[in-house]
């Protein structure tokens, strides 16, 4: 409380300012006004609306707003719950994005908030499921369930532990059909209790699992790590130089210290593998936050993240807005992977706000990857991140070697084919990368040549084959989403003769069955594992360690443990040397060395060709023959002599218009006004007003 009696407060609302609000006492001398505390969600009217949700982010004794100048300034309904949402740490890292990505301070606050927070309806209370044993429970002998051996499993972790969450079933391995009949028999009973707020203790026991003796360079990282202060460390190790084995074991001495941590991941449906190592190192409960739950579950995860009931949370991009009271380390595996910066609404770079959070608490943060982005490369260099370097595999595996086919055919070369079909001869797994998906990326027009468009973008359709073929095809946009059916003949000249031109993930897939017919292809790419449980087959298959070929997209590059895999084949990567993207090159590296990385990880000398008709391109060719580093260290040289970052900073504006004149014109005039706030000078430049790479979006 305070006897500051105006509320500043944010409210998500396309506007760059905080409101002034009077607290809910209307009848009150000022004096005796009081305020909720900083970080409570309000209910308030809003304009015309009559009921929205806004967070206290201040109070003030004075307002100069217009409304508090004619005295009109509104009282807000009321607080909603009884303890603030947000912890002042929460609230400041929320703060600094606003005012760093210049975004509304409210849309930010309502982006750390799960979705069920961010109406003005008080925190809903959610019980939760939990089994108890039963005095017959106790008491019953072990005999009776002697031809039951997964209940009686399950009636011996209960009676070790009385009750059990169902986060704690799937940690002990307890099914739900044995629950069901435990329960039946009374021997167990359900309970559903409401979540306390009382911080759980760890267990006596912390570990599942013995840790795997480390090698001398990851000896040497973890020894480095420092948990009482602000560093980040820059673990860069090959892929397969465990890596993840550091992470376990600095997370290990977080938890010893009862702290919390938190792992930051690309993608989790992609990479289950990682969360099923961090379950089977840890006796806690390892919670996973990403786009595939429910509010509900999105609600419960962040109140016992808050109420210091969970120590480990992995998550993807928006989880590094997970409040954690006694948050002591962070944890970002790929730290190169694009996907941890949001590319709309709030923009903001996951990995930059981790930066932010560790140094405010003091505590450490680790970025992890076999391919560092140029920007953490620079700073490991530089030494403002403390470089870790692991340059063994920890296996003791070699590398695979990797050699060009030089081809302008974008279908699989006679020698890829060749090396394909030695390698299932072997009884190895074959992978093949394409950066395609769809079928074909063109439908031309053999007579006119004319290329189909998207009506809606200035993209090319991408011919997609449906999921089963006497559904025929379709045309899909890849960039702004659109789907048509396919033309019967071409709208310049009316030919009839439409064909596809180039290779996709899919035509590739049918090329394949076509030539081997006896091993299963699988595809992986969004369009395959968009149903649940896809991927996991797929991944399934693949682990059995029979022959096969993998065929997919980048999604293949995101920490996979393939053991089989002896040959990769990469097709289609020609195009990153002319993207206009200044990061372009940087990414066809990281791509490149990833998907190489998931060869020959157990045994097998690996070997991955590259179909391209750059043979001789000096980028290329540094990649090939002296790896990652050297060609990221040249690319940083191209970044300073260009002035782009991470020697310099870039700021973007952007203007969306229904004619393209406004647009301009008005980025013309901001131009012009920005030059007169701030003129150019020796470390300023303007550059601009360009049309956008690709214009006529939706
Ligand atoms: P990365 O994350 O760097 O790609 P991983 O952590 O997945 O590498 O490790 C690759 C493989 O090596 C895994 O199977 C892992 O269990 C194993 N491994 C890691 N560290 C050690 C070690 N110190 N001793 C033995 N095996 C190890
Ligand atoms: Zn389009
Ligand atoms: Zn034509």
């Amino acid at each position: 409380m305070t006897d500051k009696y105006i509320l500043a407060i944010a409210v998500a609302a396309p506007f760059r300012k905080i409101f002034n609000y009077l607290s809910n006492q209307p009848n009150q001398p000022k004096q005796a006004l009081t305020s909720p505390a900083i970080g409570s969600r309000l209910a308030l009217p809003f304009g015309k609306q009559k009921n929205i949700m806004g967070i206290l982010v201040g109070t003030q004794d004075t307002s100069a707003t217009a409304e508090a100048t004619q005295h009109k300034l509104r009282p807000i309904h009321g607080t909603l719950d009884k303890a603030p949402a947000f912890d002042q740490e929460m609230l400041d890292l929320c703060q600094w994005c606003a005012d760093y990505y210049h975004y509304p301070m409210g849309d930010v606050c309502h982006l750390a908030l799960p979705a069920l927070l961010r109406k003005p309806e008080p925190m809903p209370v959610m019980t939760t499921r939990v089994w108890q044993i039963t005095h017959q429970g106790k008491t019953t002998h072990s005999d009776t369930l002697k031809r039951a051996s997964k209940q009686l499993h399950a009636l011996e972790v209960f009676r070790i532990h009385g009750k059990l969450s169902p986060a704690e079933l799937k940690q002990q391995h307890i099914n739900t059909p044995s629950v069901k009949a435990l329960a039946e028999k009374g021997l167990i009973e359900k309970q559903d209790k409401e979540p306390s707020n009382e911080p759980v203790a760890l267990p006596k026991q912390l570990l599942n699992e013995q840790p795997l003796s480390l090698n001398a360079e990851q000896q040497r990282a973890i020894e480095a790590i420092q948990f009482d202060k602000f560093r980040t460390y820059l673990v860069d190790g090959v892929t397969g130089s465990g890596k993840t084995e550091v992470y376990l074991q600095a997370i290990e001495k977080a938890l010893q210290q009862d702290k919390q941590v938190l792992v930051l991941v690309p993608e989790i449906g992609l990479t289950p593998q990682t969360v099923s190592r961090f379950e089977k190192r840890f006796n806690l409960p390892i919670v996973s936050l990403h786009s595939g739950l429910t509010d509900k579950q999105r609600f419960l995860h962040w109140q016992a993240a808050r109420y210091k009931q969970i120590k480990i949370i992995i998550g993807t991009r928006s989880s590094i807005f997970t409040q954690l009271p006694k948050l002591g380390l962070i944890v970002i595996d790929e730290e190169h992977d694009l996907s941890y910066k949001q590319q709309e609404g709030v923009r903001y770079s996951a990995r930059d706000l981790a930066i932010v959070r560790a140094q405010k608490l003091n505590i450490p943060l680790i970025l992890g990857s076999a391919t560092p982005s140029l920007e953490s490369y620079y700073n490991a260099l530089s030494g403002r991140y403390q470089h870790l370097i692991l340059r063994q595999r920890a296996k003791q595996q070699t590398l695979p070697s990797l050699s060009c086919i030089p081809t302008t055919d974008t279908n699989l070369d006679a020698r890829a084919i060749a090396a394909i079909q030695q390698s299932l001869a072997n009884n190895q797994q074959v992978l093949i990368f394409i950066n395609r998906r769809g079928y074909a990326p063109t439908l031309i027009c053999e007579d006119c040549g004319w290329i189909i468009q998207c009506p809606n973008c200035d993209s090319r359709m991408t011919l997609h084959r449906r999921p089963s073929a006497h559904q025929g095809q379709r045309l899909h946009c890849h960039h702004c989403d659109t789907k048509t059916a396919v033309p019967q003949q071409c709208g310049h000249c009316h030919s009839r003769r439409l064909s596809a031109l180039g290779t996709g993930t899919q035509r590739s897939e049918e090329q394949l069955e076509d030539l081997f017919p006896q091993t299963p292809v699988l595809r992986i790419d969004r369009d395959s594992v968009s149903k649940k449980g896809q991927l996991a087959s797929a991944l399934t298959q693949i682990n059995s360690g029979k022959p096969c070929i993998i065929v997919g997209t980048q999604m293949l590059a995101k920490g996979h443990h393939f053991a089989k895999l002896g040959l990769a084949v990469i097709l289609g990567l020609d195009s990153a040397f002319f993207s206009s993207d200044f990061r372009g090159a940087e990414r066809m590296g990281q791509l490149l060395t990833q998907v190489a990385g998931r060869v020959g990880r157990e045994n097998i000398q690996g070997k991955v060709l590259i179909q391209t008709q750059f043979t001789d391109h000096p980028l290329l060719q540094q990649l090939l023959q002296e790896g990652y580093h050297p060609f990221a260290e040249t690319l940083l040289r191209e970044r300073k002599v260009s002035a782009m970052p991470p020697y310099e900073h870039l700021a973007l504006i952007r203007c969306h218009a229904q004619q393209p004149e406004l647009a301009h014109n008005f980025l013309q005039q901001a131009r012009q006004q920005a030059e007169q706030i701030i003129p150019a000078h020796n470390g300023l430049h303007y550059l601009g007003p360009f049309p956008a790479a690709m214009e006529k979006r939706n």
